[in-house]
């Protein structure tokens, strides 16, 4: 079995970042002949080779499937996958792995969490779910599911110009047919940092449980979910430089005893007979069927992985290749950002008078460049801002100063082709 320790680094690595690059696999690939600039970690972030390798070991060496076998095997894989589990909960500082509920990503957290309170019928007729405007589409629709199906209403926090939540609109809002607050940490398409501790303060002091979206968050910032208070909260592995199809529900557990399960099947059950079912503890309860094993394990390599650095040298770093970016692009006539707040990570929407979106992404594409294009599924910031799409360019702790310049460069070329 992999030596894996139930507890993350405490050492912590000298941030360098031409020594982290090495760790990236993927960075050395070509693209149109040129070093791949990788600069859409909004979208998913790349995989350190512990990431990979460890998922290579558990199909090698482990595989088997979990929680069943009394063989040596399932086990291992078992062992492995509880261990992830125990990770993620010192990851983000929850009272117990109980608390840790795997699912495939953040859009099936929200998912989960939505149906459940929706079967619970702690959400009735004319009840509110609040919302802010700056949602991805993974924290709308669910909501706008329960909505139709109980007959209840989704309230939306405006934002400013700026990309920043009206605060002071916020509490009125809440009443008490306030049943849920699920709000983004970190806007994936304007980069705004919202004040999640003071929002979660705000609702709590009306008695109303708060969903946190992390997905942008868990991979910029320490997130401690005893001391945010939040009730949820939601993250995906591969924005945290793990693998995809794996994801983390976090609930506080007199929450998760009362909701009712999401999917039945086989290994959330206690008995099942064809009269009556009853349920498996937390987390079981919430994670019917053959689970992601080898995801599940290769997201605690990378919460190990990200947890060898000080979260300082991440944020220092990511800051330095925001503001770098921010002044180098807005050098460029007629650029304009979208999403200005003061509280920022580092992703940076932005259009250019004359070209669309889509061609910006197809020309930088040439130069090798990796960067998102369209409405990053939040379709209703597009209208907010009255655009159809933008480009994006989002950074990671691979990135350096240098990439941002050959993106400038090739910004200007695209520029210089269609205008
Ligand atoms: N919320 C936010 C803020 C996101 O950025 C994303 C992914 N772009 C999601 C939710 C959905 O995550 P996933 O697709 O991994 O489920």
């Amino acid at each position: 079995m992999l030596n894996q320790k139930a507890t993350l680094e405490s050492i912590k690595r000298k941030f360098d970042v031409q020594e982290i690059r090495k760790d990236f696999p993927i960075l050395s690939v070509k693209v149109n002949g040129k070093p791949l600039v990788y600069i859409d970690n909004a979208a998913t972030t790349q995989k350190p080779d512990v990431v990979i390798e460890s998922m290579k070991y558990y199909y090698t060496h482990e595989n088997a499937n979990i929680h069943r076998g009394l063989y040596f095997l399932s086990e291992a894989a078992t062992q492995s996958y509880e261990t992830s589990r125990m990770k993620v909960k010192e990851f983000i500082n929850a009272m117990s792995a109980s608390e840790i509920i795997f699912v495939r990503g953040t859009t099936e957290a929200i998912n989960l969490l939505s149906s459940s309170f929706c079967k619970s019928g702690m959400i009735k007729e004319g009840d509110e779910i609040i919302i802010s405007y700056m949602e991805h589409h993974a924290n709308i629709v669910p909501w706008q599911l329960v909505c139709e199906r109980n007959k209840a209403k989704l309230r939306v926090i405006p934002i400013s110009d700026e990309g920043e939540l009206l605060l002071e609109e916020f509490e009125p809002m809440i009443n008490e047919k306030t049943k849920i607050v699920s709000i983004v940490h970190t806007s994936n398409s304007l980069g705004t940092i919202n004040p999640i501790k003071e929002i979660i303060k705000i609702a709590h002091r009306h008695g109303v449980p708060v969903m946190v979206d992390a997905a942008q968050a868990i991979q910029h910032t320490k997130i401690d979910v005893q001391e945010l208070d939040c009730d949820f909260l939601a993250f995906s592995g591969h924005k945290i430089y793990g693998p995809t199809g794996i994801g983390v529900l976090y609930g506080k557990t007199e929450y998760m005893n009362m909701l009712p399960p999401y999917q039945g099947g086989g290994d959330m059950i206690r008995t099942v007979t064809f009269e009556k079912t009853t349920f498996d503890d937390l987390p079981n309860k919430f994670e019917a069927g053959t689970p992601n094993i080898a995801g599940g394990i290769g997201l605690g390599v990378a919460l190990k992985y990200i947890s060898s650095f000080n979260f300082d040298d991440i944020q220092n770093h990511e800051k330095k290749l925001l503001e770098y970016a921010t002044q180098r692009m807005l050098e460029i006539d007629g650029l304009k950002i979208i999403g200005t707040a003061k509280n920022k990570t580092a992703v940076i929407s932005f259009v250019i008078d004359g070209l669309h979106p889509y061609d910006i992404g197809t020309i930088v594409d040439n130069d090798g460049i990796a960067i998102r294009t369209g409405h990053h599924c939040t379709q209703p910031i597009m209208q907010r801002f009255n655009v159809s799409a933008t480009a994006r360019a989002s950074f990671g702790i691979y990135n350096t100063l240098e990439e941002i310049d050959i993106f400038v460069e090739s910004l200007r070329k695209a520029i210089k082709l269609f205008r």
